[in-house]
């Protein structure tokens, strides 16, 4: 056992069974609630290390419950959806949730998503509260002092904006990040609302640090919710 505690929220049998056993044979232990008052009863009791949270409950919406986990506690939250629903991601992830995985996924991204969790809370809860002045993945290296990136030893020439994006998409890799997020991260407040800043803004960084823009290795594209970079080395 690595001592971590995993609360299953999920309603559906079938899912619930498939994700607690995945979890239990990577050796974590596991509390499941088939609705939203067991999972406020047991979040508050057992002080999970991680929630998988279930948006579609019978009893309650999953917004609803995130919201109040996140009035106490910074337990990171991987919510669970159906692919249809883009716009519950989005306010999932901005009311606090940390990732989502979409209906339906297999073990590999489920426990892609459970570790990526737990390194963030890990790293937030470090002394240096997670500061890193190294990123690298693949060819690429984003170099956080010197505000540039690399692919292998060629500075890729990124703008000041350009880099600000890469650089907050690395701090979080493995994470999605929201595009209004990352627009209030950027540019602030004033400019929420339109994607197409940030749309431009890729496209010239994909050209600059991928070998095929349209077949990303480095940030992909979560459609509808935001992006995503891919996880790495940190230092
Ligand atoms: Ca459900």
């Amino acid at each position: 056992m690595n001592g971590y505690t995993v609360l299953v929220v999920e309603d559906e049998q079938g899912i619930a069974g498939f994700m607690t056993a995945i979890l239990k044979a990577n050796e974590y232990k596991t509390l499941l609630a088939k609705n939203g008052a067991e999972a406020l009863m047991y979040a508050t009791s057992y002080c999970p290390d991680l929630i998988i949270l279930d948006l579609g409950l019978p009893d309650m919406d999953g917004l609803d419950i995130i919201r109040s986990i996140r009035t106490w506690s910074q337990t990171p939250i991987i919510v669970v959806s159906a692919r249809t629903h883009e716009r519950d991601k989005v306010e999932a992830l901005d009311l606090g949730a940390d990732d989502y995985v979409t209906k339906p996924f297999g073990s590999s991204e489920l426990l892609a998503r459970v570790r990526t969790a737990f390194r963030h809370s890990a790293l937030r809860n470090t002394s240096s509260g997670g500061d890193i002045s190294m990123f690298r993945t693949g060819e690429l290296t984003v170099d956080f002092a010197k505000r540039r990136a690399y692919i292998g030893d060629t500075d890729v020439g990124l703008t000041q904006n350009e880099f600000r994006i890469v650089s907050l998409l690395a701090r979080y890799a493995g994470r999605v990040l929201t595009y209004d997020y990352m627009i209030t991260n950027i540019w602030g407040p004033n400019v929420k609302g339109d994607n197409r800043i940030l749309r431009v803004h890729m496209a010239n960084i994909r050209r600059k640090i991928e070998k095929n823009p349209g077949a990303p290795e480095y940030i992909f594209t979560e459609a509808g919710v935001g992006y995503r970079m891919t996880e790495g080395d940190r230092s």
